[in-house]
């Protein structure tokens, strides 16, 4: 069968370097899990009763991604740009309604995230009950590190934290996290079919705050690496 013909070039695929390999991941989606350290959800006003509420997620377009070590310039419209350190879990298998037992199938490996957000945007969003886009889909704003292979590997436990210019700003276990690895995939994929090449960011831990021109983000996830941003002037 023939290429279809185009009426312009088609966009680049989006994608990912993974450590070891020449080839790239290529990107499919990518999900992000809200409220999933309990500080942060306290941070946000927004605490999670486990009991009584289920996981939610909202997406980023795979352009937005960034590669780690890149200088993004400061987004426009926005006068409170946050960083949120996430570790990002690399889905290698289709999966659909797979079980917390199983989930672990799933599995490529893993790697370091910064979902970047609009947070002035976001919570005007939230607070009026509008979508989260302009808040979080933002060009540029979805940094990652190159992905780790570490195939059937369920991480429960690593050391995660984010320095802004030298300073601490972020520490804490993926341990705490509120729905843990299994359990996001299991639940996100009774709403997708999950694909290789999805990314999960699993949500951010306390600490979030603003960055300004000139910031020098460097995130770490003990045993996958580490993610870095430089914030540049806005255009
Ligand atoms: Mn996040």
């Amino acid at each position: 069968m023939s290429e279809p013909a185009y009426l312009w070039a088609p966009p680049p695929v989006a994608s990912l370097p993974v450590r070891g390999r020449s080839e790239r991941l290529p990107v499919n989606r990518i999900f992000c899990a809200g409220r999933n350290y309990h500080a942060h959800a306290v941070e946000m006003g927004r605490p999670v009763d486990k009991s009584m509420e289920r996981a939610f997620y909202f997406t980023k377009s795979p352009q937005t991604l960034v590669p780690s070590g890149a200088t993004v310039p400061y987004p426009p419209e926005t006068k409170d740009y946050h960083y949120e350190m996430e570790l990002v879990l690399v889905v290698g298998r289709p999966g659909f309604r797979v079980s917390a037992e199983r989930a672990h199938e799933l599995v490529y490996g893993y790697a370091c995230g910064l979902d970047m957000t609009r947070r002035d945007l976001q919570l005007v969003a939230r607070e009026k009950g509008r979508p989260w886009d302009l808040g979080k889909d933002i060009e540029q704003g979805s940094v990652c590190s190159e992905v780790v292979p570490m195939e059937g590997v369920v991480i429960e436990q690593a050391d995660l934290a984010l320095q802004v210019i030298g300073t601490t700003r972020q520490h804490s276990d993926v341990s705490k996290l509120i729905w843990n690895i299994r359990e996001i995939i299991a639940d996100l994929s009774l709403y997708y079919h999950l694909q290789p090449g999805d990314l999960i960011y699993t949500g951010t831990p306390e600490g979030v705050g603003a960055v300004v021109p000139g910031d020098h983000l460097v995130g770490r996830v003990e045993g996958v690496g580490t993610v870095e941003l430089t914030v540049g002037p806005a255009e």
